[in-house]
């Protein structure tokens, strides 16, 4: 009858030990990944502007501003023409004949 007396001390040990250290490192590693999706899921919502070209072409929208073609005298959206930067301004044209027209010119 001692015998399984004698066979129970590791079970407290094993159990201690969990309690001890593996619950509270599952418990620390859980949290962490737990704060890291919640500093990805900020950033991603903070973020969520794929608009690298933007500012690179600051062009009016479609139906934007309407310009006078130099050329032609036809007007133009500025979004929709063909533009061309003389001397610091920006010209706008109905296409590029009549840029390349205003360029002899
Ligand atoms: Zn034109």
């Amino acid at each position: 009858m001692e015998r399984g007396a004698g066979k129970l001390p590791p079970r407290p040990m094993i159990r201690a030990f969990f309690v001890e250290f593996v619950f509270p490192l599952l418990l620390f590693l859980f949290l962490r990944s737990v704060v890291r999706n919640l500093i990805q899921g900020y950033r991603g919502r903070v973020q969520p502007q794929p608009q690298p070209f933007a500012r690179q072409a600051p062009k009016v929208p479609a139906g934007g501003e309407l310009k006078k073609d130099p050329v032609c005298g036809t007007y133009v959206s500025t979004a929709a023409s063909v533009t061309r930067t003389v001397g610091g301004q920006v010209m706008y044209f109905c296409s590029e004949e009549c840029r390349d027209k205003y360029k002899v010119a």
